[in-house]
């Protein structure tokens, strides 16, 4: 569920605290969190390693340090939130990392699918994803060529990672909807126009979801463990059976290519 504005904002949130701290130690309460490493092997590795850089791509948050990275991904219901390192401990806990400086850095995860990687090179773990939708890599002619001739339709084309990094469920259809475009639209079909619509619409999208400091439905919590706002400024996400904001008529929800997806009939063609 976090999606990038809800990576971004843990991200931005932490930052300025972990920087130039080091790591003292590990705990894991689900060892399976870890993808390329025993538990020992990482508790050993990351002892006494500094907090150089802190990134976000796409999804994942990579930590960078001395020899190497730490690499997270939050998948379904992750969190990671800083704390004093006597707090009381958080539920879920899949792990926790002490810092120096007394802080502990809890990844936290009701559904236990988030993963962390401890590798030389983080592009080991991010290869093939596409560019950055707020960066100007992510140009209008590359996103033209993504679609050109696609027989899927739109809306998988957008989670996919290797079109654009960064979008999941929610962001795609509030972009479909700030477009005007039906989510089962067929991608190589679309004009010029709609497609330079969806384009400018998702980073609309997701500087309003960054801004906002992400959507909090269910398990998602910023980096101190604080709810976002961007759920009060959904337009079609879980809102079926509600009017749309703009014309009045029923939001639909579909099942598309296995996804909930939510649209209003009217204002998207
Ligand atoms: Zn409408």
């Amino acid at each position: 569920m976090p999606e990038l504005p809800e990576v971004e904002t843990i991200v931005r949130d932490l930052r300025p605290k972990v920087l130039g701290r080091r790591f003292v130690n590990a705990t894991f309460y689900w060892p399976r969190l870890i993808q390329n490493l025993t538990e020992d092997e990482f508790c050993q590795r990351i002892s006494e390693q500094e907090v150089m850089r802190l990134e976000r791509r796409g999804k994942y948050i990579i930590f960078h340090l001395p020899g190497e990275k730490l690499v997270m991904h939050l998948m379904m219901s992750g969190s990671l939130r800083l704390q004093p390192a006597d707090s009381d401990p958080e539920k879920y806990l899949s792990a926790h990392f002490l810092l120096d400086d007394d802080l502990r850095l809890s990844f936290c995860d009701s559904r236990k699918l988030g993963r962390i990687w401890l590798v030389d090179d983080d592009a080991l773990v991010t290869n093939g994803m596409g560019p950055e939708p707020l960066l100007e890599d992510f140009t209008l002619e590359y996103f033209i060529e993504q679609l050109r001739g696609r027989k899927a339709p739109v809306k998988p084309l957008l989670l996919d990672q290797s079109t654009v990094a960064g979008l999941g469920n929610i962001y795609v259809d509030e972009t479909l909807y700030a477009a005007g475009i039906r989510p089962s639209r067929i991608a190589g079909e679309l004009t010029q126009d709609e497609i330079a619509r969806i384009w400018q619409a998702i980073k609309d999208v997701l500087t309003r979801g960054i801004a906002n400091r992400g959507t909090s439905l269910r398990d998602y919590r910023d980096g101190f463990g604080n709810p976002g706002d961007n759920q009060t400024a959904l337009q079609v996400f879980r809102r079926e059976g509600q009017p749309c904001y703009s014309c009045g008529t029923t939001i639909i929800r579909v099942v598309l290519r296995g996804r909930s997806t939510f649209f209003c009939s009217q204002c998207q063609k």
